[in-house]
């Protein structure tokens, strides 16, 4: 049965990843004409396994197991249905389809709580640069103020969600109470080589890591390449030259991963020399602390590097998540079932990836499941899973939906 579900999976991820904005990969963003044929199938799928259906206030795809006498809160599981651009069909889509087997298989099956299946419409952030939008609005973070964010074609994320049939007044307004729901598990792909090194189908998350984003703008003096000596220039991108370096060092030697990935030079001409960059910095660590530490440390020398150059630098914190522990008997709980269906004592490690769980953190006890992914390559078309880790993470999931039944309260950390 393990290695047949697996398969069901890998063949409905397979379809899936044909709801993409991109002829030869997959793109799926926001409130796109990709994201409702997705999220339409994921509902015919969910009407199939006996769920019942509904799409929320900013566009949150859910499908209930009903309970006929629920005597507890709501379990609720998910992960998210959009992508970067040029993904790969597991992340995050796999979580929801593990769910979605999981359910199918638990249909007939009486549980003392309702579980609801969620596929989060915006996880990634990708269409207007604010992550985890879906999760947000669940978990009554939403602000308001996003409605007003605009894409690059100039589309507010109100004027979005107007086209897409949703009612932007009431976003957000939907969030679920910490009283109504018992506890969020979300299983996802490791993104990481952790697992594929320890030889390991499936491991349990001890915690997400905090993560940190800035804007940061340098501003020199534009002039002609030809006519100022390097002496008198005031370039811009030497002088974040310098800085990307520092933040790679930085990173090579202390607890946290830190990395440049946009970079914009003005003018951006052959013949100028660069008198204003924009680019960006994201931070990550799984404690808290260092998280904070380098974030001063690396403002202070990037300053020192702006100072000695004459460069004005000033910097915009766009994002931040504070480290979240996963609650320890979920932790615990995940291990059981694991070493039941693998036979060996299961790998702990901690996610150095955002996740949907971090914000359903804000109401509730998280609990997540990674599978071992080759190579720990995702965001990538190279993404891959193998079949029997699926099976194996889907036997885990079902035994784990149970298990939560069997205890009364769900323990705080
Ligand atoms: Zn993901």
């Amino acid at each position: 049965m393990t290695q047949g579900s697996g398969g069901t999976i890998l063949q409905k991820a397979d379809q899936l990843a044909s709801f993409s904005a991109m002829e030869n990969g997959l793109t799926r963003a926001y409130l796109t004409p990709e994201h409702k044929q997705a999220h339409q199938q994921l509902a015919d799928w969910m009407t199939e396994a006996g769920l019942e259906v509904w799409q929320d206030s900013v566009g949150n795809q859910w499908g209930r197991k009903l309970a006929s006498n629920p005597t507890q809160p709501t379990l609720v599981i998910g992960s998210h249905s959009d992508t970067v651009v040029n993904a790969g069909k597991y992340d995050g889509n796999l979580g929801i389809l593990l769910g979605l087997e999981a359910l199918r298989q638990l249909q007939d099956i009486e549980l003392p709580y309702h579980v609801d299946l969620v596929a989060f419409a915006d996880e990634e952030g990708v269409r207007f640069n604010t992550t985890l939008i879906g999760s947000s609005s669940v978990a009554g973070c939403f602000q308001p103020a996003w409605l007003d964010i605009k894409d690059d074609n100039n589309v507010a994320m109100g004027e979005a969600m107007l086209d897409f049939g949703l009612s932007p007044e009431l976003a957000g307004q939907d969030a679920r109470s910490p009283e109504e729901v018992k506890a969020y598990l979300e299983v996802h792909i490791e993104q990481g080589p952790v697992l594929e090194d320890a030889n390991q189908a499936v491991g349990v998350v001890t915690g997400i890591a905090g993560a940190k984003r800035f804007q940061i703008a340098v501003k020199g003096m534009a002039g002609h390449a030809g006519t100022v000596p390097h002496e008198l220039r005031l370039d811009a991108l030497c002088g974040v030259a310098e800085m990307i370096s520092a933040i790679e060092a930085y990173g090579l030697k202390y607890n946290v991963v830190a990395t440049v990935g946009k970079c914009e030079v003005k003018p951006s001409a052959v013949n100028v020399i660069p008198g204003e960059v924009n680019f960006s910095l994201d931070i990550r660590s799984a404690v808290q602390q260092d998280l904070e530490q380098a974030c001063t440390e690396l403002f202070s020398q990037l300053e020192a590097i702006a100072h000695r150059r004459e460069l004005q630098l000033s910097h915009e914190l766009t994002y931040q998540a504070q480290a979240v522990p996963c609650d320890s008997k979920l932790q615990q709980q995940w291990a059981e079932v694991v070493e039941i269906q693998t036979g060996t004592p299961a790998s702990f490690l901690a996610s150095g990836a955002g996740h949907d769980a971090m914000v359903m953190a804000n109401i509730t006890d998280i609990g997540i499941l990674f599978v071992r992914c080759e190579k720990g390559i995702s965001h990538n078309p190279r993404e891959q899973v193998n079949e029997h880790d699926v099976g194996v993470a889907l036997e885990c999931l079902v035994e784990m939906i149970k298990r939560v039944s069997s205890q009364d309260t769900v323990s705080s950390t």
